[in-house]
């Protein structure tokens, strides 16, 4: 059998007996296949599937998408990570209900020129909505073209890109799009995987490249790995009562619309005080313009929390600061109070979308008799 038609019958048979049950298989409306890929987009699977869930519920169409306020929809990915992906979402919806009158679109073209969508998305949700004829090209489709065909081209370079393009959308089902699509991430996902792949029940086996050759572990290649750039926090989380003071982060930096404490950066860790008195002279130096600070005791410098992102390795610490006198609107006029927001610590916790770094380590203060 001609080797592209044999790949294509054997997995989509493969599909016919290894069903992946997930709440959006089988989904034809394109605004519920959209939300559910821009949710999967760096997620795994077990724990975007909640997301989906709250978010199909609490806006059930993108015109109810398009209508939320941006915190209450922050609020609602909390955990996701990647902000970026939310920002997108809500801009999107907005577009759709607003300029397309509601409408989502329905070609390849427009679906891809939507904010926020890839090649990947387009290509899943015209497929999946529209059965039109795209294949879809991700982790996992690299890994099983690569191993299969037996392909040495490093798959992060733009040839890589062109050639498993062509590739995938030769042996995509023109009649069946959506089922090769769904068959090839799931086969990817579950069967032909990084670490361990089921070879032995393969049916794809007797002609992979891989397999036949011993190169199952050394394929897919790739040129380079990414290196992350450092960056290091130091937060000051003022305390007056039951109040502690945030600010919203703008501008095209990590986390932009979440909310922070008032911060100090350095690219690597800078030698920080280690004793409260050391660190309470050091604050005053650092946090506040001459003479301005306000009486204060630090009542706890946490460890070091950790958060990796696509680019970056983010690592912060948590300087707890009580403030003993009430705050004069000078003061609050003043560095590092300005353009802060007061807020109970209640709905901090509540109402208030942070980066995940920041909710780790509210999640470990909840654990303490005091909050802070
Ligand atoms: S034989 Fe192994 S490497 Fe080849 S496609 Fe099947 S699972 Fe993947």
């Amino acid at each position: 059998m001609h080797l592209p038609l044999f790949f294509r019958t054997q997995l989509l048979s493969w599909a016919a007996t290894h069903v992946r049950p997930m709440p959006w298989k089988g989904e034809r409306d394109p605004y519920k296949i959209w939300l559910s890929e821009i949710i999967l987009q760096q997620t795994r699977v077990e724990q975007g599937l909640p997301y989906y869930e709250k978010f199909v519920a609490a806006y059930p169409t993108v015109i109810h998408l398009a209508a939320a306020p941006e915190d209450e929809l922050f609020k609602l990915w909390e955990g996701l990570g990647y902000y970026s992906r939310a920002r997108n979402l809500h801009f999107t919806a907005k577009h759709i209900a607003g300029t397309l009158d509601g409408r989502f679109p329905d070609t390849y073209d427009d679906i891809r020129a939507l904010k926020g969508v890839g090649d990947y998305t387009a290509a899943a949700i015209a497929s999946f909505a529209y059965d039109l004829p795209h294949a879809v090209l991700d982790g996992n489709v690299y890994r099983v073209l690569a191993r299969f065909f037996g392909i040495d081209t490093p798959t992060d370079t733009p040839a890589a890109k062109k050639e498993f393009t062509r590739l995938a959308n030769e042996l995509l089902d023109p009649e069946r799009p959506a089922a090769f699509n769904q068959a090839m991430m799931d086969f990817g996902a579950t069967h032909c995987t990084p670490q361990q792949p089921k070879c032995v029940t393969c049916p794809l086996q007797s002609k992979c490249v891989a397999f036949q050759t011993g190169r199952v572990n050394e394929l897919p290649l790739k040129s380079k790995s990414l290196v992350k750039k450092e960056r290091f926090f130091c937060y000051a989380v003022f305390n007056a009562g039951a109040d502690t003071f945030v600010q919203k982060r703008t501008g095209k930096d990590i986390w932009h619309g979440l909310f922070d404490f008032p911060a100090l950066e350095w690219p690597a860790r800078p030698g920080l005080p280690e004793t409260r008195t050391e660190m309470e002279v050091w604050l005053r130096t650092q946090f506040f313009e001459e003479n301005s600070a306000p009486a204060f005791t630090v009542t706890h410098i946490s460890k070091p929390y950790r958060q990796t992102l696509t680019h970056r390795q983010v690592t912060a610490v948590f300087v707890e600061i009580h403030l003993t006198d009430d705050l004069s609107a000078e003061m609050l006029a003043m560095k590092p109070f300005s353009g802060t927001l007061r807020i109970s610590k209640a709905d901090l916790k509540k109402n208030i979308a942070v980066p995940r770094l920041i909710d780790w380590y509210l999640q470990d203060k909840a654990g303490t008799l005091s909050l802070f």
